[in-house]
Order: C-alpha cells, then structure tokens, then sequence
C-alpha cells in the first residue's frame, strides 16, 4: 500500500465533513475542542501514519484544504 502525506490548511476548513465520510482509511476527523480563524471546527488527521495517499480528501473538498503527498515507489533493480 502506498503511504501518502496530506498537508491541511486549516483556515479554509468550513466543517462542513464531506471529507470524513469519504476517507478509506478513516483518519479524518473534525475538532471538537479547537476552532479556526472562521470559527469552525476544521478537519484533522487522527493518524498520518494510515493515509495512502489516495487524494480523495483532496478531490471532494470544495475549499481546497488539502495538499496530498505521495511517496514515490522505485522498483528494485535486478542484481
Ligand atoms: S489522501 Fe486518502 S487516505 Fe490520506 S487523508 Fe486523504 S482521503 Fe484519507
Ligand atoms: S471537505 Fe474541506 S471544508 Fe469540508 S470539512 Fe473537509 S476539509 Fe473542511
């Protein structure tokens, strides 16, 4: 499985969700103790160390909060 990274700019984040529903990997939540400059409470990644990188955040935000990463498998040479 690939391993990916998202970067999150929070100040975007509505709250509106969508996000949290659509992650396979289930490692998106909103905050329920923190607000951000709009005052919602803006998404989070629980474990970072689950994304793979699929972008799917990324694709059905409609405030473009996420940037994703995704590490870069080079295939082994024969010896
Ligand atoms: S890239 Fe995929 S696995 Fe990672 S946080 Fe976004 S939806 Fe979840
Ligand atoms: S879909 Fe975008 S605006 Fe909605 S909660 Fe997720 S990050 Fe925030």
């Amino acid at each position: 499985m690939a391993k990916g990274m998202v970067v999150i700019a929070v100040d975007r984040c509505k709250g509106c969700g969508l996000c949290t529903h659509i992650c396979p990997s289930n490692i998106l939540a909103l905050s329920p103790d923190s607000f951000n400059a709009k005052g919602y409470h803006h998404v989070m990644v629980t474990d970072m160390e689950k994304c793979i990188g699929c972008a799917s955040c990324a694709r059905i935000c409609p405030d473009v909060v996420f940037t994703v990463y995704r590490e870069k498998r080079v295939p082994k040479k024969a010896a």
